[in-house]
């Protein structure tokens, strides 16, 4: 490839010019731009700050809720959002018997609009909410609009079913006064 300023040749992939040092204006990196479009979403619509790990994932911290992040697959399925609220509840089993665990995810669950909680017996026993959802047609990035439509609502439901679940456990498990 040649440089658009002064026509030296470049080595394919560059990002500069080594002559001139012009940015080279070739094409977006589709991962790239799907992890700005939520990365946007997310600030905009829930007002938090919102970062971009290597992977392509978009990381933010909720003020109640903790750590969430967006897994992304630019390449795979871009039509697919996957928000996770990991490990809400750690060494769950401490608390409450891994029947019991299942037991109280399921009956949130059932209940839940989007969100699905799920126990990891592995993972010291923790204890993840997550949303799901397909946001279009199949290898196309989600419409802008649709995605700060639902990005609210997935976030809502989330936090219902973190609370639902923590009122159950409470249940199981009365504080000692
Ligand atoms: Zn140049």
């Amino acid at each position: 490839m040649f440089c658009e300023n002064c026509s030296a040749t470049m080595r394919d992939g560059s990002q500069f010019c080594p002559s001139c040092g012009t940015k080279v204006a070739g094409k977006a990196d589709p991962k790239r731009q799907l992890a700005e479009l939520y990365q946007r979403v997310v600030q905009d619509e829930l007002g938090l700050l919102a970062t971009i790990e290597e992977d392509g994932d978009v990381l933010f911290e909720h003020p109640d809720l903790g750590g969430l992040f967006i897994s992304l697959n630019a390449e795979k399925d871009p039509e697919c959002m996957r928000l996770m609220l990991p490990a809400f509840v750690v060494d769950a089993t401490r608390w409450a018997s891994l029947e019991d665990l299942i037991r109280i995810c399921n009956r949130v669950n059932v209940k839940a609009k989007l969100a699905t909680l799920t126990v990891h017996e592995d993972a010291n026993d923790s204890v993840t909410a997550s949303v799901g959802l397909v946001l279009a047609a199949p290898d196309t990035s989600p419409d802008e609009a649709l995605l700060r439509g639902v990005i609210s609502r997935a976030m809502s439901s989330i936090k219902a079913a973190v609370e639902k679940f923590s009122d159950e456990l409470q249940k199981l498990n009365p504080p000692t006064a």
